[in-house]
């Protein structure tokens, strides 16, 4: 159970920074990503050889199965954790990948994104994170361009908690599958979270097709998380990355 204890530890690690118990980290100066390893033994993984984000590029073509996506709509919680914007779900969502049921537990964004695709950057990124009954955790990642607005961020901005720790029950229900392309076809590699303790382990399904978010969503999110919240690139060293 170890690491969904990780997973669900970003809002709890996040708690302990506002309290000022917790090895606290950001994404600029003295505890900025470079650092991170160096903070606390807790987050020395952070300097391991199969980091997330990456650019995503020197593809190796292999038959990867569609993933099964069954996302209920639901009411869920929105919260700033001071690094990111978090809706978490109850439980009922979940994907099925090579045969395995991960659950989804909650999603959140990154702008700009933290993966590349080949070498292309885009203002948003959501990250749908799911944990199997073993704690083994499977990461969705969606890209978004600017353009039309989207039906799921409008949803879950209209409540956007503009205060780090500040925690609201979203009134209108929404599911995931609002933050989903038509098509589903992606590329899959070996990761980590992106934030201390990085763990690794982690299996990416970043799917290949964007979606949109519109101007005003992108900048109303990036004003709530008050900085730029994307870890830079990491080596790929000896990973395949999967299309
Ligand atoms: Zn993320």
């Amino acid at each position: 159970m170890k690491n969904i204890t990780l997973a669900l530890g970003l809002a709890v690690l996040s708690v302990a920074s506002i309290a000022g118990e917790g090895p606290s980290w950001s994404y600029s100066g003295e505890a900025g990503p470079d650092k991170w390893a160096k903070l606390t033994p807790e987050y020395a993984t952070c300097a391991g050889k199969n980091q997330s984000p990456v650019n995503l590029s020197g593809f190796t073509k292999a038959d990867l199965k569609p993933i099964k996506f069954s996302y209920k709509t639901d009411n869920d919680e929105i919260l700033n954790n001071g690094h990111t914007i978090q809706v978490n779900l109850p439980a009922g969502s979940s994907i099925a990948v090579d045969g395995t049921q991960f659950d989804l537990k909650q999603f959140h964004f990154h702008a700009p994104s933290e993966n590349l695709i080949d070498g292309k950057s885009y203002p948003l990124e959501a990250h749908l994170v799911h944990a199997d009954k073993d704690g083994n955790l499977a990461v969705v990642a969606v890209m978004f361009k600017e353009g039309k607005a989207n039906k799921a961020l409008a949803k879950a901005w209209a409540q956007l908690p503009e205060k780090e720790g500040e925690k609201l029950n979203l009134t209108a229900s929404l599911s995931a599958t609002e933050l989903l392309p038509v098509t589903r076809a992606y590329y899959s590699f070996s990761g980590s979270l992106t934030t201390p303790p990085c763990s690794e382990g982690v299996r990416w399904l970043v799917i290949k097709q964007p979606m949109t978010a519109s101007q005003s969503q992108i900048e109303a999110f990036a004003h709530a998380v008050h900085h730029e919240n994307n870890r830079p690139v990491q080596a790929i060293n000896a990973r395949a990355i999967l299309k």
